[in-house]
């Protein structure tokens, strides 16, 4: 049983499951989040049970397992955990293209425009080999775009995140099958949440 003081909780989606239609469809969206980050999430909690990680909020499960190969599979639970939360509010019904406020200027500034910024940020997904991840983060006082392998998360790098699209298959194959790209371009034409990047800039 797990106890109250349990921290590591399966956030509700921030939109209906079909509200990202036609872009993810609401079958992927209830697999992905309903059993894939619900997995994620249960596993989490079954391994800290009883250890000195119980209780902990996640970010520190996170912090503590990084790195130690005898924490790995909760490691990579955990992680999953974070990166699936923040992916679903990386997206929003209506989002995507031309930002506005101030990752707008960031992003000409720091990629010449925003286009340039959509055309690495597509290639770096694009070409992110097998499972993954792909973030817009802030590094330093730099933007920088990121690949991560697998579960792997830039908070233990010392990056700040402020955008990511998952490119585990299970995020785009019922949908798109291995056509990863028209996933990549439409989700940053039609999905992006500019809102919540902006609010991470903080
Ligand atoms: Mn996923």
């Amino acid at each position: 049983m797990l106890t109250k003081t349990t921290l590591i909780t399966l956030p509700d989606l921030p939109y209906q499951l079909d509200a990202l239609e036609p872009v993810i469809s609401s079958e992927t969206l209830e697999l992905h989040h309903g059993r894939h980050h619900k997995t994620y999430v249960e596993n989490s909690n079954r391994l800290i049970e009883g250890t000195d990680l119980e209780g902990q909020e996640l970010l520190s499960v996170i912090e503590k397992s990084a790195g130690d190969p005898a924490q790995s599979v909760l490691f990579n639970n955990a992680a999953q955990v974070f990166n699936h939360t923040f992916y679903f509010k990386s997206m929003k019904p209506g989002g995507g293209g031309e930002p506005t406020g101030e990752i707008a200027d960031r992003l000409a500034e720091e990629f010449g425009s925003y286009e340039e910024f959509a055309e690495a940020f597509i290639s770096a997904a694009t070409t992110q080999f097998g499972s993954g991840w792909v973030w817009l983060v802030l590094h330093g006082e730099k933007l920088e775009i990121l690949k991560t392998s697998n579960a792997d998360t830039p908070i233990i790098h010392g990056n700040r995140p402020l955008l990511t699209v998952d490119v585990w298959e299970h995020a785009y194959y019922l949908d798109y099958q291995n056509r990863r790209p028209e996933y990549l371009k439409l989700w940053v034409e039609k999905l992006i949440d500019w809102d919540f990047v902006n609010s991470n800039l903080g």
